[in-house]
């Protein structure tokens, strides 16, 4: 049986920055991890970006082993046995730990009763898969118009592929920009020359004759080579819910990222953590959250005692438009909109109660701390005093 000091379940960004979190007060304790992924750690960023855009497919890797980790890749943790300390894998093998991380992330949401070869966009082998068929030159039907979505229908498009999205709501983003931003995102896409099914859903998706029929609700079948989902993600709780643990929307974690379990950790997409910023528990599925958490998580399992108080950010590219957002950035709160170009350039606050709680840099650069201390300063802000307040580049 493998004997860890340290024991990481997941192979994701998260499980990575973990991995250096304890190498950097640990230089001698050993480290284990077992991830689903074939794939060593890797950034999943430019799956829908650089790779697109022609950064070299080597830069993705996160070289984990470098950190003096013993990799068990291909392999599901099935169970984990709290009281011995013990996981047991989906090929029988049995690894025990002094202190084990649950970096589990999420699993994309899938459509119930769908064929086989639909891709729902999450993982390196997801973009090779979507990257052979844009070579061949297919047709694409994108399902979802969250961030997944719509970068992946960016980067469709700029390889010159036929795209349609299929995309619920009212606009592109719905849940985060204002309504008109939405919408204005709508007609920006559509003049780029994607086909956007708006205000529409995907009631089946058959499969017939090696293509794919998308029975739109309102416009009907939609033909096409291939389809990538991305309807958002369930976090992976399976294990931690076997362990014992607590789990709501997430695997709920302290302030140190210590489960209800104290030997064991939760961190990234997967964990639910008491935001001080936001005065909120939260769950955050975001680059920054798996870095900075990941590694304060690996600090913390080598003995540190570091409480997470980072305000994540998070940023994404759509065509040449770009952002950066802090915080809560939930369109059903009040939002103040200072454009500097509309649509184009500016800042959005979001407030609730009068304090900011998110801002979204758009195609507005080098705010992000400016934003974090914003969201710090208690208010109450009218409108008007925050037009201009960061502005934009
Ligand atoms: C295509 C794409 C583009 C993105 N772009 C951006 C962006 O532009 N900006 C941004 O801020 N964020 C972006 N994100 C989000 C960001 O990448 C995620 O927040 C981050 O990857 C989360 O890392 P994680 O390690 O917590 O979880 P995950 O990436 O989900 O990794 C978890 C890993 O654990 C493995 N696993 C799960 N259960 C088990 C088990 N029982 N046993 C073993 N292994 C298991 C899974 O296979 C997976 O590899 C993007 C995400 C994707 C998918």
């Amino acid at each position: 049986m493998a004997s860890y000091d340290y024991l990481i379940v997941g192979g994701g960004m998260t499980a990575d920055a973990a991995a250096r979190g304890i190498r950097e007060r640990d230089p001698k304790g050993t480290i284990g991890l077992i991830g689903a992924d074939p794939h060593p750690p890797y950034n999943r960023p430019p799956l829908t970006k650089g790779l697109w855009k022609g950064e070299a497919p080597d830069s993705i890797w996160r070289k984990t082993d470098e950190a003096g980790v013993e990799l068990h890749l291909g392999r599901r943790a099935r169970t984990v046995d709290a009281a011995s300390r013990q996981v047991g894998d989906d090929r029988g093998a049995t690894y025990e730990y002094r202190r084990l991380l649950l970096a589990t992330g999420g699993e994309p949401r899938r459509l119930p009763s769908a064929p086989e070869g639909i891709i729902y966009f999450r993982t390196l082998d997801d973009y090779r898969a979507a990257r052979q068929l844009a070579d061949q030159g297919a047709r694409f039907a994108v399902l979802g118009g969250g961030f997944i979505g719509a970068e992946i229908a960016a980067a469709l498009r700029m390889q010159g592929r036929e795209v349609t999205m299929v995309v619920p709501g009212e606009g592109l983003g719905g849940r985060v920009f204002p309504a008109a931003l939405s919408r204005f995102l709508v007609n920006y896409y559509r003049e780029r020359g994607v086909r956007m099914l708006v205000g529409e859903s995907a009631e089946r998706v058959e499969g017939r004759d090696g293509r794919f029929v998308v029975h739109a609700q309102r416009t009907g079948p939609v033909t096409t080579d291939a389809v990538i989902a991305g309807l958002g993600i369930v976090p992976n709780v399976e294990l931690a819910r076997q362990a014992g643990l607590a789990v709501s929307d997430g695997i709920e974690v302290d302030a140190r990222l210590r489960t209800s379990r104290h030997e064991i950790y939760a961190a990234g997409d997967v964990a639910q953590f008491p935001s001080p910023a936001l005065g909120k528990r939260t769950r955050v599925e975001h680059e920054d959250n798996a870095n900075t958490m990941g590694k304060i998580a690996g600090l913390n399992m080598a003995g540190a005692d570091q409480p997470y108080e980072h305000l994540p950010f998070f940023y994404s590219d759509l065509f040449d438009l770009g952002y950066e957002a802090v915080g809560d950035v939930d369109a059903r709160h009040e939002t103040v909109v200072d454009w500097k170009t509309e649509f184009r350039e500016g800042v959005v606050y979001y407030l609730d109660g009068g304090r900011v709680r998110g801002v979204l840099l758009w195609n507005t650069w080098e705010q992000v701390d400016a934003a974090r201390a914003l969201i710090a300063e208690p208010g109450p802000f009218r409108p008007e005093q925050l037009k201009g307040r960061l502005p934009a580049s």
